[in-house]
């Protein structure tokens, strides 16, 4: 599959049938997988032979689903999660323990900063946020000589903010540890961070890659570009024997390609079991099979929609990566000239108030905490999503009081403007 275009590879990627065999992917919903002896077993749990035995380690749909996810991002090895939360835990918890240090952009999503800044922090692991649109030298500064990896989101959720990719990159790369980069909002179709110098990516696919709110999950792709054993003083989970796995030394066995995650499943699947379940891997796969064509969609809809705000009378600020003279407009058309995503974030003059009302009197758009799905939703996440953030620090991830988020579906682009034009004038 790897020299064909993206859309072949969301269409027929990950899975490829022999003679006889089903067409879509099987869902092989079993716990657990038959031998024929104890010790054809054992080469499976010895990682000396490739095979099933456990589904809370590996199961043949969710793999599938993994290997397509890998091949649209480019990377080498792929695993489903149960849920973004847990894909961002993974990815970080792989190579970050107590008494480590990770660099995260501040504008991301509210659950993974929650995430680092308290519980993560309760495992001894501290986390110090940048502005994204920070200097080198600020991004240098945040630095210690226990840092092991660098976060962001390619495109924030809900601040909308784009990263500057290479320069975080870069940051990561002088002082020897990955680029850990969220690709939710993007998704593959628009842009693919391994491109840029990302080294991991990760996904919430209850989002776009679901694409209908059928199934919360998550997935982990390395790049397989980064080189642990260089580095190998850092990175001593894969890089000396792992005991609890008959000593074996993760990034030697499977190597750059295979190291990280072979590792997040041997041990963090193994011990904290965040698997995705076969239905909800193949329902992902459904919705995989026509992301390009829905992602396509929800931008242009979120497009029209957004001009219209921009222009509106009772709308004090827009925000959105595609709509020329964004703040982040130059930055997206360089890491994602074919569309951002289908999320728009705006104010509605009066503030907090104005914006509850106004969401209020919308037909079309249902009030939900959700992005990302087929039908048009709005939330106000000052009062919802991060309503455990003290305004220092809503304003720090780049939430306003009177930020209204709308994700735009793919119902027809007039039928959405009007409704929103009726609810502002309901309110006026
Ligand atoms: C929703 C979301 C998450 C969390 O994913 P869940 O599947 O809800 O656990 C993480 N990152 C981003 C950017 C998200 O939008």
């Amino acid at each position: 599959m790897s020299n064909y275009r993206i859309e072949t590879k969301c269409v027929q990627g990950g899975y490829t049938p022999s003679n006889g065999e089903p067409r879509q992917i099987p869902i092989i919903q079993s716990t657990t997988f038959k031998y024929d002896s104890s010790s054809e077993m054992g080469k499976l749990f010895d990682l000396e032979a490739e095979g099933y035995f456990y589904s809370r380690l590996q199961n043949p749909t969710c793999d599938y689903v993994a290997a397509k996810i890998c091949e649209m991002e480019g990377g080498t090895a792929a695993m489903l999660t149960s849920s973004g939360q847990a894909a961002n835990f993974y990815a970080v918890f792989n190579i970050a323990n107590c008494g480590d240090h990770v660099v995260s952009s501040s504008t991301i999503y509210g659950g993974t900063y929650n995430l680092f800044a308290v519980t993560m922090k309760k495992m001894g692991i501290d986390f110090t946020f940048v502005d994204p649109d920070c200097t080198e030298e600020e991004l240098e500064a945040a630095f210690r000589p226990n840092t092991k990896a660098v976060f962001g989101e390619t495109i924030a959720n809900p601040a909308l903010t784009v990263l500057d990719i290479e320069k975080f990159a870069k940051a990561a790369h002088a002082h020897n540890v990955p680029l850990i980069l969220d690709n939710t909002f993007a998704t593959p179709i628009n842009c693919r961070p391994f491109e840029w110098g990302a080294d991991i990516v990760t996904h919430s696919t209850t989002k776009y890659m679901d694409g209908h709110a059928s199934g919360i999950g998550g997935c982990i792709v390395d790049s397989g570009n980064f080189d642990w054993m260089a580095h190998a003083d850092k990175f001593p989970g894969l890089c000396t024997p792992d005991d609890s796995y008959h000593g074996i030394t993760y990034a030697e066995k499977f190597g750059k390609e295979g190291a990280f995650i072979t590792k997040a499943t041997a041990q963090l699947m193994r011990d904290f079991g965040s698997t995705q379940s076969p239905q909800t891997a193949y329902l992902l796969n459904l919705g995989l099979e026509s992301l390009h064509v829905r992602v396509e969609r929800h931008c242009a809809n979120a497009l029209a929609v957004a001009k219209f705000l921009k222009n509106h009378e009772q709308i004090a600020w827009v925000s959105y990566p595609g709509l020329e003279g964004d703040k982040y407009y130059e930055t997206a058309k360089k890491y994602m000239p074919n569309g951002t995503c289908g999320v728009i974030s705006f104010g509605v003059k009066g503030g907090r108030k104005a914006a509850e009302d106004f969401m209020g009197h919308l037909k079309i758009a249902s009030i939900e905490t959700h992005v990302a799905d087929a039908r048009t939703c709005c939330l106000h996440p000052a009062s919802s999503t991060h309503r455990q953030l003290n305004d220092k620090e809503l304003l720090a991830s780049g939430v306003s009081a009177d930020l209204v988020r709308l994700s735009c579906g793919l119902e027809n682009a007039d039928d959405l403007i009007e409704d929103i034009a009726q609810a502002l004038a309901a309110i006026k």
